[in-house]
C-alpha cells in the first residue's frame, strides 16, 4: 500500500513561514514514493491552496471541521466550506481536541461522517494518555474510540485514515517503539477488518514524535502505513526526510 505522510502544522506559522515551509517542501520532495498531506491552520487553508496550485504532490489538509452541515454554529467551519478550498483531508479528534475542547468519541465519529459526506479524507485520531497506558488500558481505549467511528460511517469505512497516536508520545520527544506501535496498529487492523471487508487498504497511520531518526523504523512496521507528523512537519528538512523514509 502506498504509504502517507501528513503534516500538522497545529497553531504555528503566519502567511511568511508558511510561505517559506511550503516552498521548501515542494522545492525538495522529487518523486515522493508516498502521499503527503499538509495540515495548516484553518485561516490560512486559501493560501496554502494557492502555494500547493499547479502541482500534485503536496496535498491540502485541515486540522479540524464542524459536526454541523451549516448554520447558527458561531466559529465553526464546515466540510463543504473546505471542499471549496481544495481541502481533501481532515484531521479529527486530535488529541488536543478531545482534551482542550472536549470532544468526544461521539463528536469525532460526527465529524469523520460529515468530512465523508463532503469528499474529504478525515484522518481520524486515536490513542491512550499516559494514565490509560499505566493502566494497562492502551488496547480498551484505542477499541472504543475507533469503534465509535465504525459504527457510525458505515460502509463507508474503507475510507478513512486512522492515526494512532499515543497521547504521552505527543511533541514530548518520547516515541512508541516499533514493537508497541505495531501491536496498537494490528489491534486496529483487526477491529476494521471485522468492520469490512476493504481493512486491508484503509491506512493506519503513527503519530507521536516521529522524526527523520526513528521514522524508517515505525515505517517498516507492517500495520504502519505512514505517519502523522507534529513538530517535525514545520522544518522542510526534516519533513522531507521522513517523506524520504516512506517507501
Ligand atoms: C501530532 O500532534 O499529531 C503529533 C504527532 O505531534 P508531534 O509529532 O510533535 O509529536
Amino acid at each position: 500500500m502506498r504509504k502517507m505522510i501528513a503534516g500538522n502544522w497545529k497553531m504555528n506559522g503566519n502567511l511568511a513561514a508558511n510561505e517559506a515551509l511550503v516552498q521548501g517542501i515542494l522545492a525538495g520532495i522529487g518523486e515522493p514514493a508516498c502521499d503527503v498531506v499538509v495540515c495548516p491552520p484553518g485561516i490560512y487553508i486559501a493560501q496554502v491552496q494557492a502555494l500547493l496550485a499547479g502541482q500534485d504532490k503536496v496535498a491540502l489538509g485541515v486540522q479540524n471541521v464542524s459536526q454541523h452541515q451549516n448554520g447558527a454554529y458561531t466559529g465553526d467551519v464546515s466540510a463543504d466550506m473546505l471542499k471549496e478550498f481544495g481541502v481533501r483531508y481532515a484531521i479529527v479528534g486530535h488529541s488536543e481536541r478531545r482534551q482542550h475542547q472536549a470532544e468526544t468519541d461521539t463528536n469525532v465519529a460526527i465529524k469523520a461522517k460529515r468530512a465523508l459526506e463532503a469528499g474529504i479524507t478525515p484522518i481520524v485520531c486515536v490513542g491512550e494518555t499516559q494514565r490509560e497506558r499505566d493502566e494497562g488500558m492502551t488496547d480498551y481505549i484505542v477499541r472504543r474510540q475507533l469503534a465509535a467511528v465504525t459504527h457510525l460511517v458505515g460502509h463507508c469505512i474503507s475510507e478513512i485514515v486512522v492515526a494512532y497516536e499515543p497521547v504521552w508520545a505527543i511533541g514530548t520527544g518520547k516515541t512508541a517503539t516499533p514493537e508497541e506501535a505495531q501491536h496498537v496498529h494490528a489491534i486496529m487492523r483487526t477491529q476494521l477488518r471485522a468492520a469490512s471487508e476493504q481493512a486491508d487498504r484503509i491506512r493506519l497511520l503513527y503519530g507521536g514524535s516521529m522524526n527523520a531518526s526513528n521514522a524508517a523504523q515505525l515505517l517498516a512496521q507492517p500495520d504502519i502505513d505512514g505517519g502523522l507528523i507534529g513538530g517535525a512537519a514545520l522544518k522542510p528538512q526534516d519533513f522531507l526526510a521522513i517523506i524520504a523514509a516512506a517507501q
